[in-house]
């Protein structure tokens, strides 16, 4: 039996990380903060490269079957008139899946032995000293680990302990997110982004006649009126969009809508911190405008699992998955950021000089975009 390797968080890339340290024969214990497996979200977009490591992970088949596949996204106006289309034509393997949150959640938990997460497990504090780290959690008990991943979100504790003054980036706007079940089937079953001056709507189709939207607004941070905002507040502000914007809305039960301002982590220049290791959004949280938080997060499982596949020394396969991870996650970060700012304009002159630049794009040059993000290699 290898060492002991304790990941903190049992969302996506904690799960992700699990897998791959198992499969590598470590000893692994994923302590999380929530009670029980369920998980809040809506759906989830995972492009090519997140399916190439899900598939690595001995997952992707699964996942696809639970998934919705598609190999385009259409960018809209909010009249419905085309700006662009993201289609990475040289991929071997399905461009965009589509998947209700949960059940990713869900097929990762299942892959784990069983007995790994343990629920109910709020880290508060960690020491870390020569032979290991300790671990302090909310309920007053500590253990102790070899070696830790800090995979514990956007607001990551073990982030905190090492960097205490990094703060959050306010993006600049909030997203709303539901999911419609039992869809009528004149509903077309496209990817698409709608752009526009009132704000952007995403529309995701998913396997058993759902459709997943997500819709963001510029605002203030932490706007008071807009978290009054129910359903009907945003039907009548999207009411202009083209169809099906509207009709999707409007077969959105409130309960199931769910509403965050979105932040990013202004990038870091550190994921190593002596045997402790930051993954996902802990390390480099991003805005969703490329669809690749949870991506990243994957891609993190796959390349520590790869670092330390032909290593003896842990610490040293830490630095390698740095070296390998910090440049590529920063830029997916700031290109989002820049993305967000320019899909996310709403003065109508700047957004019309906007579209017309977007078709007047050659594309090449959103081939070179995606096979960038998409085209990652499994071996080091
Ligand atoms: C609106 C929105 C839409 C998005 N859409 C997409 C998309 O389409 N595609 C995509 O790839 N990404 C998307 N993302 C990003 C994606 O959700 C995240 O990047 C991804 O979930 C990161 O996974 P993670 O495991 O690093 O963090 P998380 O999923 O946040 O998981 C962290 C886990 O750690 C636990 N935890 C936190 N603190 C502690 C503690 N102190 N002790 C113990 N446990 C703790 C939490 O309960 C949680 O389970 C979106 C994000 C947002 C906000």
């Amino acid at each position: 039996m290898k060492d002991q390797i304790t990941i903190i968080g049992g969302g996506i890339g904690g799960l992700s990380a699990g897998i791959a340290l198992q499969r590598l024969g470590f000893q692994v214990k994923i302590y999380e903060k929530r009670l029980d497996h369920s998980t809040e979200g809506a759906g989830i977009v995972l492009g090519a490269n997140a399916l190439k490591s899900l598939n690595y992970l001995g997952v992707g088949e699964k996942i696809q079957q639970a998934g919705y596949g598609l190999n385009e996204c259409h960018i809209l106006s909010e009249n419905g008139k085309n700006l662009t289309l993201l289609h990475y034509k040289d991929s071997t393997i399905q461009n965009y899946t589509m998947i209700l949150r949960s059940q990713l959640s869900r097929i990762l938990t299942e892959t784990l032995q069983p007995g790994t997460i343990v629920y109910g497990k709020k880290l508060v504090d960690l020491s870390q000293h020569r032979e290991g780290i300790d671990l302090f959690f909310e309920d007053g008990n500590h253990t102790q680990t070899e070696y830790l991943i800090g995979a514990d979100g956007i607001f990551s504790t073990v982030r905190r302990k090492f960097l205490p003054y990094k703060q959050l980036r306010f993006a600049g706007y909030t997203c709303w997110r539901g999911v419609v079940e039992n869809c009528p089937d004149h509903i077309p079953r496209r990817f698409t982004e709608t752009w526009g001056t009132k704000g952007r709507v995403g529309i995701v189709p998913l396997k058993d006649q759902k459709i997943f939207w997500y819709a963001l607004k510029n605002c203030q941070q932490d706007d008071p009126e807009l978290k009054k905002w129910t359903i009907k507040d945003i039907i009548y502000n999207f009411m202009d969009y083209h169809d099906p914007i509207p009709q999707l809305l409007e077969r959105t039960k409130e309960h199931h809508i769910i509403h965050h301002d979105i932040y990013d982590l202004d990038p870091i220049f550190q994921y190593v911190f002596g045997r402790v290791v930051l993954l996902g959004d802990a390390a480099h949280a991003t805005t969703p405008n490329m669809g690749q938080g949870a991506g990243q997060a994957i891609e993190d499982a796959l390349y520590l699992s790869l670092c330390l596949k032909d290593s003896n020394h842990i610490e040293s396969a830490f630095m390698e998955y740095e070296k390998q991870r910090l440049h590529r996650t920063r830029k997916v970060v700031q290109d989002s950021w820049v993305l967000g700012k320019v899909a996310q304009l709403d003065i109508p002159l700047l957004c019309s000089i906007r579209n017309s630049m977007i078709k007047l794009a050659p594309n090449s040059f959103h081939q070179n975009r995606l096979k960038n993000l998409f085209e990652i290699d499994t071996e080091l």
